[in-house]
């Protein structure tokens, strides 16, 4: 059989997503669950109860929507890590069980190096960096050497995680970055804010602390506040970004991660690849942007037709599997 479909798993923090890929590169399903709570951050156990009640609805919603049975499927691929154990685990479950149920290959693909392969699948980016915001994660990812190599990353929280953050204090709600995002469209007045960037890694503790400060203080509006914490996050964001581009020599700029969708951080990243001659690329379908099951059913695939195999003894979770653990068979 020359072509294989494979179904992919994400579950690595609050989104259970089902994709579904032929070996061509095609998506033929990428079924987003995401789990959100109104008030607090994700609650790791509540979470996971959340993608075992969604689990078998995504399976055979995808399925349904490929037009395909399990009979057809080829390869299972599951996010092995980074990310919540308890999450991680319901995604390795599944699985596992379609695996042996259906006498189908199984594979663990690491979830920060899917956010790539899917953008050089969807784009014409062959070799690029990658800024990866999301929730959780914030990393610059090159690759060298043979591997996929952290250059930079947040030495604390997720810029996700710090916009929905903030966006909470001020009473906005979740997910936070939209709303932080159409605040920001309205206003272009700038407050002064702390820029942290350290070498290659950039930090939002410091940021965030002094944001909310400046709200509670009642002395600026939202608007201002949202406005200027994009310009400050997303400038830190770009300069450790154009350092990597700048260090491996290397022309083209990946966006991937939820807060890629962003639009003015689309921009900012527009005008720094303008300036030294360097490419952007940016999928333009959200749902491979945000944590999504297609994009780990593509990665199985290449990993697959690299001649990787797993057997089910070796399909652990591994929650804080690093970037550049990973070996790479398929560049
Ligand atoms: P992910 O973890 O990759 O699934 O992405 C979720 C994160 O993306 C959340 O923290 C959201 O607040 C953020 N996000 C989604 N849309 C936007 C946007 N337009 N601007 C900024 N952040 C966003
Ligand atoms: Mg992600």
């Amino acid at each position: 059989m020359s072509s294989t479909i494979c179904l992919g798993i994400e579950s690595t923090a609050h989104t259970f997503g089902i994709g579904i890929v032929d070996s061509s590169g095609k998506i033929l399903a990428n079924v987003i669950k995401a789990f959100t709570t109104e008030k607090g951050g994700i609650i790791p156990g509540e979470a996971a109860e959340h993608h075992v009640e969604v689990c078998d609805e995504a399976i055979r919603e995808a399925l349904g929507s490929a037009g395909i049975g399990i009979r057809d499927v080829g390869l299972v691929a599951f996010s092995r890590g980074p990310g919540m154990g308890h999450c991680l685990r319901v995604g390795a479950f599944a699985a596992r069980t379609l695996s042996l149920h259906n006498k189908i290959p199984i594979i663990g693909v690491n979830h920060c190096i899917s956010h790539l392969e899917i953008g050089r699948l969807l784009t014409p980016a062959k070799d690029p960096v990658l800024l990866y915001v999301s929730g959780a994660n914030t990393q610059v990812i090159s690759f060298e050497g043979g591997r996929y190599r952290v250059m930079g990353e947040t030495l604390d929280i997720g810029v996700g995680n710090f916009l929905d953050v903030f966006a909470r204090h001020i009473g906005i709600g979740f997910p936070g970055g939209p709303k932080v995002e159409q605040l920001a469209s309205k206003s272009s007045s700038y407050v002064e804010l702390p820029y942290v960037v350290k070498g290659m890694d950039v930090s939002f503790g410091g940021l965030l602390t002094n944001l909310k400060q400046k709200f509670d203080s009642k002395k600026f509006s939202r608007e201002d506040l949202c406005f200027s914490l994009q310009e400050t996050a997303f400038a830190m964001l770009l300069e450790v970004s154009e350092r990597a581009l700048a260090h491996c020599g290397k022309n083209e700029l990946l966006l991937g991660g939820g807060v890629a969708c962003n639009k003015r951080l689309q921009e900012m990243a527009r005008v720094m690849c303008e300036e030294r001659k360097a490419k952007l690329f940016v999928p333009d379908d959200r749902k491979v942007l945000v944590d999504n099951g297609a994009m780990i059913a593509w990665t199985g695939l290449l990993m697959h037709k690299a001649g990787m195999r797993m057997g089910i003894e070796e399909t652990a979770i591994r929650p804080y599997e690093r970037t550049d653990d990973v070996e790479v068979k398929w560049r």
